[in-house]
Order: C-alpha cells, then structure tokens, then sequence
C-alpha cells in the first residue's frame, strides 16, 4: 500500500529538541488561538474525508461504513468540541477556603501543558485514537510525538500531514514510524507524559519504562466487556446489538462485547436470534462496500482466536455459527462465531479474545450474572438491556467498569463528554482526558502582605495556648465554645495580629 521509512532511534534526540523549541512558542500562544487552528485542523480533516475514510479502511481492513463512523465522524466531532470547550476548562479557576485562617488570600488554580508527551496507538482504530489523543494534548498547549502501530503506519503519516495542513507549527506534531523497539526508544529519550494504547503486556512493559525515569503515563488496555440481557429487554434489539457489539470491527475493539450473561427464561430465544442474525452478515474486504464484517489485522490474530475456540470446544462450549476460516477471501478471514455453553474456566470467557466471537450464557438471575461480568481482571465497560430503567441503573452502578451502557453499548466512545479508561490507569476524551495533558499549579496571593503569618517562628507557650484556641474556634461541638475560644484573651483572635520577635 505505501512504503514508508522506519524512523531511526538514533534520531530521537533530535526530534526531542525540535518538539521542545516548537512547544515552547506555542504553550505562549492565547488559549482562543490554538482552538481557532484546532478548527482548522476540523476543516482539514473535513476537506480530507475521502482520502481519511479511504486510508484507514484499506490499511486496517475495516468497512468503509465503521471509518466513516468510527473514525472520521468522531475525530470531527471531538475536534469541534474541544475547540469549543477547551478555552473554558484551561483558562483556570478561581478557588475559595474555607479555612478562616485562609480568608485573606485569593487563589486560583493554572493548568499548563506537561512539554512533550509521547502518543504510543494501536492498530486497531489507527485514525481514532491517536487523533483524539493529540487533538488533547496539542490544545492544552503540548508537542506530541507520536508513534502510530507497525501495522497502520500510512494513517499514521496523514495524520502527521494533516496537523501540517491546518496551520499548526512545524514540529509540533511529529510522527516516527516503527515497531515495539522504536516505542520502547521513545520512552527512553524521555517524554514529558506517555500515553499509551495498547495490549496489557504491552502496557506493563511500558508502565515499568515510565516507572524507572518517573515518567507519569495514562495506560488505555485491554477489555473483555460484559453484556448484561435482563428477562424483560427488547430481545429483538439486544440480539442485534449484541451481533453488532461482537463483530464490529470483527471484534477487534477494546469495547468489544466479549461476554455475554443472558437471563435463562429468555436465553433460549435470545440465542437463536443472535445466531439468525450472525449468518446473515456478510463477510468481506474493505473494498466490497456491502462487506460487515472485514478481515483480521493479521493471521497471528486469527490463530489466538482460533486456539481460544479449539479451548473453550475441549472444555464442553459448543459453535452454533461459524469460527471457520474464508480462505476463499484471504487468508485473514475468519466467520463470525456463535458459542453457548461457556464458563470461566475458558480462555475464552477469561482473555481478551479480540476478533469475531460471540459469547453465550446463561444465568439465574441478574444478580448472577453482575458476579459473572465482574469476575474479570479487565473493567473496560459494559452494557446492561433491560425494560426497567431503574433495575438497569441499580445493576449499572453494582458493575465494575470505566463505563457502562443501559441498552446501548460502544457509542459512548464517540460521546465527546464521556470519560473513557479504567482498564490501565488515566482516562482519555472528555472534560477528564483533557486535564490528563495538564500539570495543575496552585497560585495564590495574599490580601494582607504587611503582616506576618501568625504560624512563623516567634514560638511561645502563648503561640501554642492562641494555636489551641483556634482548633477550638473551628471545631468545637457546641457554637457557644467556639464564640468563646476566639474572644477570649490570648484566644484565636490575637494569634493574627501578634507580635512577631523574628
Ligand atoms: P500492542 O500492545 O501490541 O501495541 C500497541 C503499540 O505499542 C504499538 O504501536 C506497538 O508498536 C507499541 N509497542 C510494542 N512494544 C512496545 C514497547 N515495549 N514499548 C513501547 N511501545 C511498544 O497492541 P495492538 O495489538 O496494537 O492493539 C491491540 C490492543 O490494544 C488490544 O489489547 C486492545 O484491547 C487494546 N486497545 C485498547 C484501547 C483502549 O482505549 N483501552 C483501544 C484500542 C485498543
């Protein structure tokens, strides 16, 4: 598809220092003005639809109809939200005490960017996800170097271009292309922030990185999310959304749904509607604009999810649907599979199986299947179907998860507002993600800069009785106590305009 020179280590330093000159100059620059190049970069993004949505389908394999949705869609709309909303959220905060001993300052809190923060993106959504990233980082008024996947590079290369078209300056956003060992020299030269998207053992390897040079790092990782089918939900619905939330990418998304706890008066019917519906999808390459399901980033892939099935069949699961090879569509190609029967002795019900598997079973009651999902090392997000929104809430708030979904699910990644994480550490979009591109400064000023504070050297058995007074004034039980404490003599009062011997 595109040849593309791998970037040399050894040219790190230099690309460090080219960042640094770059983000010095722009961290000055007015808040309304990097959003005003932010919505350049909309338009650019905009203006570059067809070669985006193009790219991104043929690099990674994906329906024409998930680039449009899930990448080119949500970068715009991310972009015009934060271009909106930044200059608020960054501009600082006025902040009030509380303490009656701090009532003569005024203070407010400053947010300024972290420097250089190193971007590591998986293959997966290769547009997406380092593109929301960025659009972050560079707004709060930070350089990004990024790293696109080994496996998506050309993305990542327009994506490098279309930062240049919309007016940001030279070097702000570079791209270096490489595998594992290029992102491994990436952290080594030091960035400011890491933010990774990744695997969990890739994440661990990074996360160890960081830790050696005490380099803070948001971790975005694996899923093996939950779905929730209550006895009374639409299963019309759920069964198609569970067919959607499964394949979708060919479930190759950290959001998959990976696990499946269905009510058993209804599982019955549940499963054969899903199991309908699953052969009905068509499977096929990106450029068969009425393929849904698309091929595996890789047979390497394609073999894990393989070994996950061959696994689960040994334990006792049974394959309704698919789960055999397309070779007569490329060696990638893998049919969506239906599996009942599974438990959580599987791989299958335990790993992140990242590809087109959907997963059956049955339970009691919903507070089984609440145990169930969150019997996970991964707490990524879920979703719960039901008819009664207040059960749906109550089980919603009873999940471990980064988010959960009532009969809904994946779509709050392109929900500008919702924070989204919790399967490393950190979050990413939203209100939350933004303040991750930050350092937070405390800044106050005193209202009365002649006199001394009463805590400074000059101690004394009187200091120490005024000091007494004053826990009392504030915390005493009883009003009468604390009036007291502050108008007697020598009480918290005078411990203000004392006089000071050094
Ligand atoms: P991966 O962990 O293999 O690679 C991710 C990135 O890390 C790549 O750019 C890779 O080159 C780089 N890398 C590899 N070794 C490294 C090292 N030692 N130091 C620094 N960087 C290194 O993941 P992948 O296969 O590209 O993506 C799939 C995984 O990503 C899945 O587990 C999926 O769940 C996860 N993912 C998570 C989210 C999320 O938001 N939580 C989103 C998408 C994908």
């Amino acid at each position: 598809m595109a040849r593309l020179a791998a970037t040399p280590a050894g040219t790190l330093p230099a690309i460090f220092d080219r960042a640094r000159e770059a983000q010095a100059s722009w961290s000055t620059r007015p808040l309304t003005d990097r959003a005003r190049i932010l919505r350049n970069l909309r338009d650019a993004v905009y203006d570059a639809r067809d070669e985006v949505v193009d790219l991104v389908s043929r690099e990674s394999g994906k329906p024409r109809v998930e680039a449009i949705f899930a990448e080119l869609l949500l970068v715009l709309d991310f972009a015009d939200f934060l271009a909106r909303r930044a200059p608020s959220w960054l501009r600082g905060e006025r902040v009030p005490h509380h303490n009656l001993a701090f009532k003569a300052k005024s203070a407010w809190i400053e947010y300024h960017p972290h420097g250089v923060v190193a971007v590591i993106s998986p293959w997966n959504y290769p547009f997406a996800i380092p593109m929301s990233q960025i659009i972050a980082a560079v707004v709060a008024g930070n350089a990004v170097v990024l790293k696109p996947s080994e496996l998506t590079p050309a993305t990542g290369a327009l994506l490098a271009e279309l930062f240049r078209k919309a007016g940001f300056p030279d070097n702000l956003v570079q791209v270096i292309q490489g595998g594992g060992e290029l992102g491994a020299a990436l952290i080594e030269a030091a960035p400011d922030k890491v933010f990774f998207t990744g695997s969990v053992p890739t994440g661990k390897r990074v996360a160890e990185a960081c830790a050696r040079k005490l380099i803070p790092s948001v971790l975005e990782l694996g899923g093996k999310d939950a779905m929730i089918v209550l006895a009374d939900a639409d299963l019309d619905v759920a069964s198609s959304a569970a067919v959607w939330g499964s394949f979708t990418n060919c479930g190759q998304a950290c959001l998959s749904v990976e696990r499946i706890y269905v009510e058993q008066s209804v599982a019955e019917r549940f499963t054969n509607l899903c199991a309908e519906k699953t052969k009905k999808l068509r499977v096929g390459p990106a450029s068969d604009v009425d393929a849904e399901v698309g091929p595996m980033i890789r047979v390497r892939q394609l073999e894990k999810v393989e070994e996950q099935l061959r696994d689960a069949v040994e334990r006792g699961a049974r394959i309704l649907v698919g789960g055999k090879r397309r070779d007569d569509l490329g060696p990638n190609f893998l049919e969506p599979a239906v599996v009942t029967g599974v438990d959580h002795s599987m791989r299958l019900m335990r790993e992140e199986t990242f590809g087109p598997v959907l997963t059956i079973r049955a339970v009691a009651s919903a507070n089984e299947a609440m145990e169930m999902a969150n019997d996970s090392p991964f707490a990524l997000s879920a979703s719960v179907w039901t008819r009664d929104s207040r059960r749906g809430r109550e089980i919603a708030s009873q999940l471990r998860a980064g988010s959960v979904m009532i009969n809904d699910l994946i779509s709050y990644y392109g929900i500008c507002e919702a924070p989204h994480g919790a399967s490393g550490w950190g979050r990413t979009h939203s209100r939350f993600g933004l303040l991750e591109m930050v350092q937070v400064k405390y800044v106050d000023i005193d209202r009365l800069p002649g006199i001394p504070k009463s805590w400074w050297f000059g101690y004394s058995g009187d200091l120490a009785g005024s000091a007494w007074r004053l826990v009392e004034a504030m915390f005493a039980p009883r009003w009468s106590r604390r009036l007291k404490a502050m108008m007697v003599r020598g009480g918290a009062r005078s411990m203000i305009f004392r006089r000071h011997r050094i």
